[in-house]
């Protein structure tokens, strides 16, 4: 079993790198993605909890802003870690989200809800990229609302009065610096369009053009007709198919595996980075 998304305590992840290398090996899968969002912080503690016959797949989800405000979601897998512009990028995109965290804080404070930067700060894992999930778990925890996913669809969801968004690359750039710096870039989730508003089909040849492998298909946010319709892009533009879980531990109610990429699909994904980076030990 292929599982080429997930997340860990280096975002909004709540298993250690170290838990999730353990929990899939627990569970027999072969080869596993690490893709925490705007940050490659976790790739070192991965490398070294590595065991077995797992083959360990290095990435992370890069935030996106369209020019019209779109949020996009990037999965970049398999690049060099040590890349100065794709690191500066993480950063500026990473930095993005500390105001954006404050100005939303400010809008719940002005409607009388109990919350503050210092909340979200005490409920998040030290060097975490800060996201919303934390400032669900403050509001938990300051009893304003029992649940993240209770605090996404009241109070967090993209379509929210208190919904900011942060500076981020457009898809396109974040797709030039994930293949200049050798790795593969496959879109997350692109036609979840319950999260907001989303990407038309007429968008992908832009991002063909700046050289997108893949297209992540098979994912619980997507109907079966907006897999249909992604797998049809992907089959037009002979794009790699994906399937993913985009697994966060407890954070959400998705489960390792629960969606996956077929063997076919990730050696032709795999071949057109430019140098063989899965770890193995
Ligand atoms: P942000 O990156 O700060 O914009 O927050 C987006 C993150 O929130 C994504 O990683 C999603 O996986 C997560 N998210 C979205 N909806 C939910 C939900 N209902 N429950 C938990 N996490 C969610
Ligand atoms: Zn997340
Ligand atoms: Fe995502
Ligand atoms: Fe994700």
């Amino acid at each position: 079993m292929i599982d080429l998304h997930t997340h860990t305590t280096c975002s909004d992840g709540t298993d250690t790198p170290r838990e999730l290398i353990n929990k899939a090996l627990s569970q027999g899968i072969s080869v596993l993605a690490i893709t925490d969002h705007d940050t490659t912080s976790g790739w070192s503690e991965a490398r070294q909890a590595l065991r077995g016959n797992l083959e360990l797949v290095l990435g992370a989800e890069i935030s996106c802003l369209t020019d019209d405000g779109i949020s996009v979601h990037m999965l970049g897998l398999l690049f060099d870690e040590n890349n100065a512009p794709m690191q500066l990028l993480l950063e500026q995109t990473r930095d993005g989200r500390i105001p954006r965290m404050r100005k939303m804080i400010e809008l719940m404070q002005g409607e009388g809800i109990a919350i503050s930067m210092e909340d979200v700060e005490a409920v998040k894992p030290a060097g975490a990229t800060l996201g919303r999930p934390h400032l669900a778990d403050a509001l938990v925890k300051n009893g304003v609302i029992s649940s993240r996913d209770e605090a996404f669809s009241e109070l967090l969801h993209n379509e929210s009065r208190f919904y900011v968004s942060h500076a981020a690359p457009t898809p396109a750039d974040a797709i030039k610096a994930i293949r200049s710096a050798g790795g593969v870039a496959v879109i997350a989730h692109a036609f979840a369009s319950h999260r907001g508003k989303i990407l038309v089909s007429d968008d992908f040849q832009e991002l063909c053009e700046a050289g997108l492998n893949g297209i992540e298909v098979d994912h619980r946010d997507h109907s079966p007709a907006e897999r249909d319709m992604l797998r049809a892009i992907a089959i037009e533009k002979n794009l790699v198919i994906t399937g993913s879980s985009d697994y966060h531990g407890m954070g959400k109610l998705n489960s390792l595996c629960e969606n996956w990429t077929s063997p076919e699909q990730w050696l032709r994904l795999e071949s057109e980075s430019d140098q063989r980076r899965v770890v193995k030990v």
